[in-house]
C-alpha cells in the first residue's frame, strides 16, 4: 500500500502531548484560506513511500520513549485506504510491544463528513482534531489553528489523555513552533500564531535570509 507523505519527523513537542511522532501526509483538496501548509496540497507520486517503510521508520525512531503519534498534512482523510493501513500498523505495533502511544489525527473535513463517511477510521484514532482552519477565526486553544476546531478524545486512553486539554487555552508565551532543517529546505512544526510567519520572514531578511519559496503563499 502506498502512501503520499510530505514529511515525518520526531520529536514533535507541539501537536499533542509529550514527545510525538509526527507524520504529514501530501495532498488535500480542501484549500483552507490562510493555510500555512501549502506545500502539502498537491497530490504528488514522487512523495510516495509504502506505508510497511513508513512503519519501520517509526520503529526505528519511536522505539525508545514514544508518547503519541501525530498524523497531519495536507489532509490525512484524502488517502483512506492509505490512512486505514497505517493506522492498522501502528495499532499492531502499539500492541506487540506493550506501549501506551497515543494517536491523534487532524482534519480539515467537518466532523459530521467524517463520521458519515469514515466513521471506521475514527474507531482507530485515539484523538481528532476536525473541522477547517478559518482564518479570521482566531487561534484560542492548545493545539488547534483557529477557534471553531475541536479536540475530540475518541477512545478511552484518548480520554484518559486528552481530557484535560479539551479547554486548555493556547498560552500565547509557550512555545508552539519547531523548526528543522532538511537541505536547504527549513521546515516548522506547530501552530503558528496570526502573522507569525509574516513576522518570521521579515526577520530573517533583516540578516540577509530571504526564502525562495514559502508554505504559507501560493
Ligand atoms: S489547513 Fe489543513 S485542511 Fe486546510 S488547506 Fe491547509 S492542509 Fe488542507
Amino acid at each position: 500500500m502506498k502512501i503520499a507523505v510530505n514529511k515525518a519527523h520526531f520529536p514533535v513537542t507541539v501537536l499533542g502531548p509529550g514527545r510525538r511522532i509526527g507524520i504529514w501526509l501530501q495532498g488535500c483538496g480542501i484549500g483552507c484560506k490562510g493555510c500555512v501548509s501549502q506545500d502539502t496540497w498537491a497530490r504528488d507520486a514522487g512523495r510516495e513511500m509504502t506505508v510497511a517503510q513508513l512503519l519501520i521508520w517509526c520503529r526505528e525512531v519511536g522505539g525508545g520513549a514514544l508518547d503519541g503519534v501525530t498524523i497531519s498534512g495536507g489532509e490525512p482523510f484524502d488517502q483512506p485506504q492509505a490512512l486505514a493501513a497505517l493506522l492498522d500498523g501502528l495499532i499492531r505495533w502499539r500492541a506487540d510491544s506493550a506501549a501506551d502511544f497515543d494517536i491523534l489525527c487532524y482534519s480539515g473535513y467537518p466532523l459530521a463528513r467524517l463520521q458519515k463517511a469514515h466513521e471506521k477510521l475514527l474507531r482507530k484514532l485515539d484523538a481528532l482534531i476536525p473541522e477547517p482552519y478559518i482564518d479570521n477565526q482566531p487561534l484560542t486553544h492548545l493545539w488547534r489553528g483557529s477557534a471553531n476546531q475541536p479536540l475530540l478524545p475518541l477512545s478511552v486512553r484518548g480520554r484518559d489523555r486528552y481530557a484535560a486539554f479539551v479547554a486548555a487555552v493556547a498560552d500565547p508565551a509557550a512555545k508552539r513552533m519547531q523548526a528543522a532543517v532538511d537541505g536547504e529546505r527549513i521546515w516548522y512544526v506547530g501552530i503558528p500564531a496570526r502573522g507569525d510567519m509574516a513576522a518570521l520572514e521579515q526577520s530573517c531578511a533583516q540578516r540577509g535570509v530571504a526564502f525562495d519559496t514559502v508554505s504559507w503563499r501560493p
